[in-house]
């Protein structure tokens, strides 16, 4: 590089973190003379991320853990120096509880993403009917579908599983990752995984059976990896705000603007991009990563490029809050051995799932309480995050007492509400961004990405950042 370049990131969540962290260290590692710039409208970065540390309890207000399936955020935390501090799920308890028929029913051991793959502990559950066990086990002889390409989660599940399945698993746990309606949601673009298996084999429990049969004897064959194992879900002791918190250092708070919303980007006629932000001067820099949620780039974009915000208006978004709660351990009921319950839709109740944060977690809550959380709105009951706070929490205290008989109210409550804080991956969503994307290498120096493309949660967006910066940094040399 001969003049010294400059890239822009727009949004600071964990993808516009994760883009400035890479750019950071290319930067670093090559010598490069690069100015990197961060612009967050918030006057706090992380996004969806959000750990409140209320001593004693640690609340997070948005996600609370990263799977370790897909590797970008473990890497990321390893990178970063801060393993020593990532938290497994507790040992002391397991699994979930589905909401059903007024009471609530243990997931079966061996439900792996709504398949079962352990013969005793189906057939001995209540949580589906006869009728609903045997239409499950029709799986094993249904031939795969004859065409190829996508299909909505519901279709999907019912033509393999049956409706029971549906209602009572794929839609509370499968739809409830993306806050979702399994009855639009494109199955090719959220979990094309099953879909896979279905061409590989027909079956989908059969399919299961093989890979978890894989993954054991790969397990076998590597050589043990040093340090502790890791649990599917894990986080770190003082919340994933940390995650954040080490990243913003690493990247050098020179770098990073917060209370700056940018208004507009215009190309410029020396190839570059002129950045307007409200309240500020313009800025111009030879490199753009736009990590901000769809609508919020369309805005940005609109003026110069109406048919680009045409197609990002396109992707919907969904609200939900979060309402953690503390209870003193004797309030409770329940014995709280599992790590908290789903609640499916056909429940008609007016909370979406509940996670028994300390019992999930270490490092949550003061002995003798209990810190929980209850999820509100989605697809199917959005209205419902707008409540006011007086009216949020009568609504999950009257649901918690009806379904866990808990009467009395939170020592403590916190509240967080996330309007349009789910993309959703609908029918359509990979046509919508190859149209996208084929827009936007016409467009020198401009790179779109995060929740909303291709891959909503922390370590895809982690990948999705960095990839991006990888790419930018390419072109400007
Ligand atoms: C309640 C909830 C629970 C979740 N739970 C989990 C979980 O347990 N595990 C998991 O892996 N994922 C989870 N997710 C999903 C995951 O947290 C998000 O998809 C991810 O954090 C999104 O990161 P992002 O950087 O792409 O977007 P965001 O975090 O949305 O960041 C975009 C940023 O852009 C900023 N911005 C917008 N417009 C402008 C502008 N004009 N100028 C400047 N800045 C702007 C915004 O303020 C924001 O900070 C959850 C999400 C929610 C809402």
């Amino acid at each position: 590089m001969t003049s010294k370049k400059k890239i822009a990131i727009i949004g600071g969540g964990i993808t516009g973190l994760a883009a400035a962290y890479e750019l950071t260290q290319q930067a670093r590692r090559t010598n490069s003379k690069i100015d990197i710039e961060l612009f967050e409208q918030a006057p706090e970065l992380g996004g969806k991320i959000i750990t409140k540390k209320d001593d004693p309890y640690v609340v997070e207000g948005g996600p609370d853990c990263f799977i370790v399936e897909k590797p970008w955020a473990l890497q990321l935390v390893k990178e970063l120096g801060i393993e020593n501090e990532l938290l497994n799920t507790s040992s002391g308890a397991s699994g979930t509880f589905v909401f059903d028929n007024n009471a609530l029913h243990r997931l079966p051991e061996g439900v792996m993403m709504m398949v079962p793959t352990k013969m005793i502990p189906f057939i001995s559950s209540k949580l589906i009917s006869w009728p609903g066990k045997i239409r499950m086990g029709c799986d094993l002889f249904i031939p795969k579908r004859k065409e190829s390409g996508d299909e909505t989660l519901a279709s999907f599940v019912k033509r393999r599983l049956g409706q029971e399945a549906l209602d009572k698993m794929a839609e509370p746990l499968i739809g409830g990752i993306h806050a979702g309606n399994p009855e639009n949601m494109s199955l090719l673009s959220t979990f094309p995984r099953f879909l896979e298996m279905e061409q590989d084999g027909g079956s989908l429990i059969v399919g299961m059976l093989k890979r978890q049969k894989k993954m054991a004897e790969m397990m076998k064959k590597r050589p043990a990896s040093p340090g502790p194992k890791r649990t599917f879900f894990i986080s770190l002791n003082e919340g994933l705000g940390r995650l954040v918190d080490k990243l913003a250092t690493v990247i050098g708070d020179e770098k990073i603007h917060c209370n700056r919303k940018i208004s507009q980007l215009k190309p410029t006629p020396e190839g570059g991009w002129l950045i307007d932000a409200e309240n500020h001067e313009p800025t111009v820099a030879d490199a753009l990563i736009v990590t901000t949620e769809t609508y919020a780039a369309a805005e940005m974009l609109e003026n110069e490029h109406p048919r680009l915000a045409d197609l990002l208006n396109e992707i919907p978004y969904v609200s939900s809050a979060t309402i953690s709660m503390a209870f003193p351990r004797q309030a409770i009921p329940h014995p709280l051995d599992a790590y908290g319950f789903i609640v499916p839709k056909i429940a008609n109740r007016r909370i979406m799932a509940v996670t028994w944060s300390s019992i999930k977690w270490g490092h949550r809550a003061p002995q003798g309480m209990v810190l929980m959380r209850a999820f509100v709105g989605g697809a199917q009951r959005q209205e419902l995050a707008s409540c006011d706070d007086q009216n949020m929490l009568a609504m999950v205290r009257e649901e918690l007492s009806s379904i866990m008989g808990i009467t009395s109210a939170p020592e403590k409550s916190w509240i967080y509400r996330w309007p349009k804080g789910m993309p959703q991956y609908i029918m359509g969503h990979l046509e919508r961004l190859e149209a996208i994307e084929t827009i936007t290498k016409e467009q020198k120096g401009l790179y779109l990405t995060g929740a909303g493309y291709r891959g909503i949660g922390i370590p895809d967006c982690i990948n999705q950042g960095r990839q991006a910066a990888v790419k930018a940094l390419e072109e400007i040399k």
